[in-house]
């Protein structure tokens, strides 16, 4: 098994690089983000749990994030590639996925730090539209859809993100800040923290990764 993980603020764009990584590696995109926002349409206990603090741009409990990473690798093939989008964001889970990946005689081969400017981090959350069938993500002025408003891959309607509301933006920038950036220093520490720029256009982040990546399988 082999893992990778995608760190950065908000608007660092984990989202749209793990796509682009996605479609040309054999690495399963597993999101908290994700997993969170469907477990609240669905109405699930997690997700009666979990949508107040995220409306808020709070982090999510530990204990809830970990029940369902634990169960998504379940799910997995033990000898997959995964990637984590959004997951870890705390030392202590951190910790816990270190604990995880130990029972599974796995550990982390790198882990990538998506690194742009404050101003760019808001302005790409504030344009952020995501569609809502599909979940494939936009942006009004950087990646805008041929039709305002509709999702060019499946026709459904786009909206904006509940907590990409611009009081919220800032409280989760503050969050990033001061419960998420120990994190740079916990894994450069392990040897295994890669830096990216990722305020160029994504293509060229992914082919950094990539590359990266490629090399940890020969
Ligand atoms: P972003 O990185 O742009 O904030 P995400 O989709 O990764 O977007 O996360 C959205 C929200 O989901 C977070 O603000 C937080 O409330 C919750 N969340 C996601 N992942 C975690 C996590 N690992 N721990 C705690 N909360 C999380
Ligand atoms: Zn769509």
């Amino acid at each position: 098994m082999r893992t990778i993980i995608l760190l950065g603020a908000p608007g660092a764009g984990k989202g749209t690089i793990a796509e682009g990584i996605r479609s040309s590696s054999p690495f399963v995109h597993v999101s908290t983000g994700d997993m969170l926002r469907e477990a609240v349409k669905a109405g699930t206990p997690v997700g009666q749990k979990a949508e107040a603090f995220m409306k808020r741009g709070e982090l999510v409990p530990d204990g809830v994030i970990l029940a369902l990473v634990e169960e998504r690798l379940d799910k997995g093939s033990r000898d997959g590639a995964y990637m984590f989008d959004g997951f870890p964001r705390t030392i202590e889970q951190a910790r816990m996925l270190d604990a995880i990946l130990e029972k599974r005689a796995a550990r982390i081969d790198r882990v990538f730090l998506l690194d742009a400017p404050r101003e760019l981090l808001i302005s790409r959350l504030t344009g952020r539209r995501v569609c809502r069938k599909c979940g494939q993500g936009y942006h009004v002025v950087n990646i805008p859809p041929r039709k305002e408003g509709i999702c060019d891959v499946c026709g459904g309607d786009l909206y904006q993100r509940a907590d990409d509301q611009e009081s919220t933006i800032l409280n989760r920038l503050d969050v990033y800040t001061r419960q998420t950036e120990s994190l740079i220093s916990f894994y450069d520490k392990k040897g295994v923290l890669v830096r990216v720029d990722s305020a160029r256009p994504r293509q060229d982040t992914v082919a950094e990764i990539l590359r990266v990546t490629e090399a940890l399988t020969v």
